[in-house]
């Protein structure tokens, strides 16, 4: 029996992305549409969205249609389009007054507004529509109101009577913390006996522990993070309350969109390859040096990295270990990214130090992103903390040995190499140390010497398959358990 499941998200790629959350809404989306279920996707019309050049079309019936949050009234439409290579329609609520940002972020007081909009509006598209969900599959902060919509709001309608909620915790280290003030406006004013006590004594409303004690089922990207963010060093305050909801938690690995990111298809890379045919990947590693104009080694290998750049991605470990690298062994460095000032200028300040060596480019950049995938021989990913992590799930599959830190999804998804029995598929370390990460890149950097080795270490990441098709599953099986 199909279900019908409506997602709501902040980010849904290709529309909306700044990280994992984006590539993983619209993967699950897409994965469960092609097990036939009627599944229908939420996420804001920003105005970066609405400058795209994609067939978005007017839903009829959601003309400038007036909703109001506290004493606030706001008029919004809904647009829909496909959402690509899938039969899943993605609903797009169109509110300049709140998306009329230039980033998906806005980083301003209406935060709140802007996600508690989203939110009502999606569930209110499904009375309209006339559409009962037996999933709200919810994400991070900024729908997790769902749950209790659906309880205050919403209860006096039918429609939802069987309606369960899933709450996804992609990242703790955002919870979407406001003042109080804003209980008026998000619908909440009247139902404060269900809020957390402290918080309200404290001044604040907390939209993400809100979403953790009313969702029916609790969901997160890899098993590790589920009990990882059970204590208190990894659970953002919120460990007490995982504790007492364990047994609605669960950890699912992200699947991997293999549509996008193979290095038979990628539509990126100047030459394809395969596990079968690995000459491109020598080749792209070429091109890639040659493109942004650094010295084709003769044998040293590439390590790459593509980041948000924030402490979360255990950037403070490569202060005191990459410069010493750099001088005394044979590689190169490539990395990508853009974020927090200091690590962009540790970057920029490699560059100019190792010349011909390291190469950086802050910014965004979808494009060199699969270049770099494809081009490393070796994929840097040392985090703090690491709720999934898909660029090591990539790395893999594009034959790029990942070194990472053994935390949340990295854990779960990279196996140490074992050069005795040439089983595992990359190298992770233990301890969150200059130390650590020394140990992993020099195990990685040495065993690159081994040809036949390292051949063996790709194709057994190569073999690894992460892919929606199968992460789907443990969704699947988890919403027909809560919808009975
Ligand atoms: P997170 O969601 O915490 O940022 P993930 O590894 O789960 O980390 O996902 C990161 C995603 O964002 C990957 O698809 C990665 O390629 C992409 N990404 C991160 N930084 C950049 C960048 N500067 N340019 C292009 N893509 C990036």
């Amino acid at each position: 029996m199909p279900l019908r499941i409506c997602q709501i998200a902040a980010e849904v790629t290709p529309f909306a992305k700044t990280g994992g959350l984006g590539d993983v809404a619209a993967g699950l989306s897409r994965a469960l549409g092609k097990q036939g279920h009627d599944v229908r996707v939420f996420l804001p019309f920003y105005a970066r969205v609405v400058k795209l050049d994609f067939p978005f079309v007017a839903v009829d019936f959601l003309r400038d249609v007036e909703i109001h949050l506290g004493a606030r009234k706001f008029t919004y439409s809904v647009f829909t389009a496909r959402l690509p290579d899938s039969a899943v329609d993605v609903y797009f609520v169109h509110c300049p007054a709140l998306y009329h940002h230039d980033s998906i972020y806005s980083g301003e007081w209406d935060e709140y507004l802007r996600y508690a909009l989203l939110t009502r509006v999606a569930l209110e598209t499904c009375q309209r529509m006339g559409w009962a969900p037996d999933i709200v599959h919810v994400h991070d902060w900024h729908t997790a109101l769902a749950p209790i919509y659906l309880r205050t709001i919403y209860a006096w309608d039918r429609l939802f009577a069987k309606t369960r909620t899933v709450l996804t915790l992609h990242n703790l280290g955002y919870q979407g913390v406001f003042s109080s003030q804003v209980l008026e406006e998000i619908g909440l004013a009247g139902h404060s006996e269900m809020l957390y006590n402290e918080d309200l004594a404290a001044g604040r409303v907390s939209f993400l522990k809100t979403g953790l004690l009313y969702a029916d089922a609790l969901t997160t990207v890899s098993r590790t993070y589920a009990q990882e963010i059970q204590t208190a060093e990894h659970g953002f305050g919120l460990d007490a309350l995982l504790r007492a909801r364990a047994n609605h938690l669960v950890g699912i690995v992200n699947g991997v969109d293999y549509g996008e990111w193979s290095p038979e298809s990628d539509p990126y890379i100047p030459h394809k390859y395969s596990a079968e045919r690995l000459e491109g990947k020598e080749a792209t590693k070429r091109a890639l040096l040659e493109k942004i104009g650094l010295p084709v080694p003769r044998q040293a290998p590439v390590v790459g990295l593509v980041s948000r750049l924030t402490s979360q991605k255990g950037l403070d470990l490569l202060f005191d270990t990459l410069p010493e690298f750099l001088y005394h062994r044979d590689f190169r460095f490539i990395a990508l990214g853009s974020g927090e000032e200091r690590y962009e200028s540790f970057l920029s300040w490699l560059q100019v130090t190792f010349p011909g060596k390291v190469w950086y480019f802050r910014g965004y950049s979808e494009e060199l992103s699969h270049w770099i995938e494809a081009g490393a021989d070796i994929f840097l990913m040392p985090s703090r903390y690491e709720p999934c992590g898909l660029n090591q799930m990539y790395s893999l599959r594009y034959g790029t040995p990942p070194v990472v830190r053994r935390t949340g999804g990295l854990a779960d998804t990279v196996e140490q190499w074992n050069p005795v029995t040439r089983t595992g598929t990359g190298f992770s370390f233990d301890h969150f140390t200059p130390e650590g990460l020394r140990w992993a890149l020099d195990f990685a950097l040495t065993a690159y010497r081994d040809v036949a080795a390292w051949k063996q270490l790709m194709l057994n990441g190569m073999a690894k398959d992460f892919s929606w098709a199968r992460q789907v599953r443990p969704y699947e099986e988890l919403y027909r358990r809560l919808a009975g």
